[in-house]
């Protein structure tokens, strides 16, 4: 049985941590009930009741993304439960395989394309025909970086963000006229577990090429993202907007110049 809500809602993929985690927080800090999307269901409600103690609402759903079934079912849920979000964040993302071109096994291209791409279709095609009857939506891809520039030992990586940031201006150019909007963020290194976990000498020789000298937080990929939502947001359409310190400012420094 649908329950009123006064708050719009926002589906956050991959929330149970990382730079997904601090999206639901902030939107929730915003005024939206958040259903919290992962596949680990102690995760998802420590972050429910942090954000409850918060004030805010949130509704956490166990659910992987890749797996259609399990989206369609999810956002039924939300939508009978509580009512169909204005709001998605497509975050859940996969990272790796970290070797050659030639070396990537066929099962590791098609579980990143899995996630990276083809969770955020599954997504994507449940919520826009709703988004429509609203006459509004907000829809924000996290790319990366490597959906602009290629890197070594990232072939896949690099092809998934490419890919999700070429759906995201289709779908910019497509469903604009209804109200929706769609983007990709497209964050450099930000300071989640993976990166804390890397090797000190990997992370200094990162810091010396970004030029604020840091890494980016969580906080500051969810204050991109809480913009292109918010009511200054909405012309901000099929964009792949960068936030990385400045690392892919500087690619011709180390040519000669004459
Ligand atoms: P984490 O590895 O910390 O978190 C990944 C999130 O994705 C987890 O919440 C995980 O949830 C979820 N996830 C993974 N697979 C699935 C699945 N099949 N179904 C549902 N959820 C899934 O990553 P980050 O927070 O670092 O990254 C988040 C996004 O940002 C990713 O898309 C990543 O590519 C992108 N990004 C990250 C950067 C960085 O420097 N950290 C830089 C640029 C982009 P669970 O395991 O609970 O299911």
């Amino acid at each position: 049985m649908q329950t009123q809500t006064k708050r719009p809602v926002a589906v956050v993929t991959g929330a149970s941590r990382g730079i997904g985690a601090a999206i639901a927080t902030e939107l929730a800090r915003n005024g939206f009930e958040v259903a919290l999307l992962s596949r680990d269901a102690a995760a998802l409600e420590r972050l429910r009741k942090q954000v409850v103690d918060a004030g805010g609402r949130a509704w956490p759903r166990v659910c992987d993304v890749t797996k259609r079934d399990d989206v369609t079912s999810a956002l039924d849920q939300l939508e009978a439960e509580v009512c169909a979000p204005r709001v998605l964040v497509n975050n859940a993302g996969m990272g790796g395989p970290f070797h050659r071109a030639d070396e990537v096994s066929v099962a590791e291209w098609d579980q990143l394309f899995g996630v990276n791409v083809e969770g955020v279709r599954n997504l994507c095609q449940w919520a826009l025909p709703r988004m429509k009857t609203q006459a509004h939506g907000r829809i924000v891809n996290i790319a990366s970086i490597m959906g602009l520039f290629g890197g070594a030992q990232s072939s896949t990586y690099a092809a998934t963000k490419h890919a999700l940031v070429g759906y995201s201006k289709a779908i910019a150019a497509e469903w604009g006229a209804y109200g929706i909007t769609c983007n990709a963020l497209c964050p450099g290194y930000i300071e989640t577990e993976m990166l804390a976990n890397a090797p000190a000498a990997s992370r200094q020789r990162l810091l010396e090429r970004i030029p604020v000298k840091r890494f980016g937080t969580p906080e500051e990929v969810a204050g991109m993202v809480s913009f292109l939502v918010g009511p200054l947001g909405g012309y901000v359409n099929g964009s792949a907007l960068v936030m990385d310190g400045g690392l892919s400012s500087h690619l011709a420094s180390d040519l000669p110049s004459f």
